[in-house]
């Protein structure tokens, strides 16, 4: 038996709600938690996950709804943090109408509070299904589109940001980079270090075709086994793969003075790990404020989506982050915990705005 206990967990993290779901007629079972909507309705995409069981599902649900709260509030978006994980495998095409209008009617049930879209095993083709049965689901074909050039954009200013801070220069093409993982987002990202001028990049994937994509279309990179990105001599190391990669074994490997890349929860213990970055004088780009790109761009498509607008609150990622290092030094705390101090100060901010009485 398990002692996890949720009302406490609830408690100690001030989540607002828990919602358990299951659909007999198509095995849909799953779990949405909203942790806080003081600055506007929860959004979070929809997992799909065999979950070893239903409490590691329900804890991977809490743990991703708040960080979604921190990412939205510290992105100046009026969004509050929430997500959805579906136990079990995606179904197989000819069942997939039936299974994600269940999950549309169970959203639209929640009455606009919480807003879906795409995550770790779900498509585009998922959530028009969703979308059938709710107008509460974002990141829908034909509107704003794929994430990951927005995402890896709001990180090449996150990168100047964090070179300006540390250098006094945000000149990209005086830095030399390691890129870890040349998929969706770490192409993107080499792209647009190239275009400025970024003479000397590293990069590594496990992936064959990835590696190749890359080097045809851009010979310059050279690529290092994955074990050996850590240790390249370079100025800036933006990681664009796994979560968990920095920890007490690769932080003493790194050479480069910078960490900002694109994957979410690199530190595999924030209160560890962040700390360690600190004393080992290398400024790390906390992964919920740089690589909110994809967010920023998705909540777009709620206000009227206008890509010069998206543009606009992109580069904002820079000022934000340099607001962040100076909350880190001037408090002494890992630019992590900077990062959520920001955040929580906006909520408590708009918390306070909402306390006068307005006569509807
Ligand atoms: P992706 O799957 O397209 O690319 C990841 C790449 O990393 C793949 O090419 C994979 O082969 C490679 N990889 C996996 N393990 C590796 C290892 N040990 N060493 C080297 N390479 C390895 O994913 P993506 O969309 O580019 O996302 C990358 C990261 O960024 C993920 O952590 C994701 O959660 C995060 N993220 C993505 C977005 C987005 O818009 N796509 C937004 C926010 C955060």
């Amino acid at each position: 038996m398990s002692d996890f206990k949720v009302f406490e967990y609830m408690a100690k993290h001030k989540y607002e709600q828990v919602v358990h779901f299951y659909d007999e007629a198509t095995g849909l079972r799953g779990i949405t938690v909203i942790h806080d909507t003081t600055l506007g309705p929860a959004l979070g995409g929809t997992r799909v996950w065999n979950y070893e069981s239903e409490e590691a599902a329900l804890i991977d649900c809490l743990r991703l709804s708040r960080g979604m709260t921190y990412k939205a509030a510290a992105a100046g978006l009026n969004l509050g943090g929430g997500k959805t994980v579906v136990i079990g495998n995606h179904p197989e095409p000819a069942q997939a109408e039936a299974f994600f209008r269940a999950l549309g009617r169970y959203i639209q049930g929640m009455g606009g509070r919480y807003i879906t879209a795409e995550d770790v095993n779900t498509s585009t083709s998922d959530m028009s299904f969703v979308h059938m049965e709710t107008d509460y689901v974002v990141g829908l074909e034909g509107k704003s589109g794929n994430p990951s050039p927005f995402t890896a954009k709001g990180a090449f200013y996150g990168i100047k940001a964090a070179l300006k801070y540390k250098f006094n220069d945000s000149e990209i093409s005086k830095y030399s980079y390691a890129v870890q993982g040349v998929g969706a987002t770490g192409t993107f990202l080499i792209e647009y270090l190239l275009e400025e001028g970024a003479k000397k990049i590293y990069a590594c994937d496990i992936n064959e075709k990835h590696i190749a994509a890359l080097k045809k279309k851009h010979p310059e990179v050279i690529f290092v086994k994955p074990e050996e990105i850590y240790s390249v001599a370079v100025d800036v190391f933006a990681p664009c793969a796994l979560g968990g990669i920095l920890n007490s074994q690769t932080i003493p490997q790194l050479k480069a003075t910078i960490v900002a890349g694109i994957a979410n929860n690199v530190l595999l213990d924030e209160d560890v790990h962040g700390p360690m970055l600190r004393e080992k004088g290398i400024l790390y780009a906390p992964d919920f404020v740089i690589n909110a790109g994809g967010l920023i761009n998705v909540y777009n498509e709620l206000i009227g989506y206008k890509k010069e607008n998206v543009e606009v609150d992109l580069k904002r990622i820079y000022d934000r982050l340099l607001d962040i290092f100076k909350i880190a030094d001037t408090e002494n705390i890992s630019t992590q915990e900077a990062a959520k101090v920001f955040a929580k100060k906006r909520i408590e901010q708009i918390k306070n705005i909402h306390s006068n009485y307005i006569k509807k």
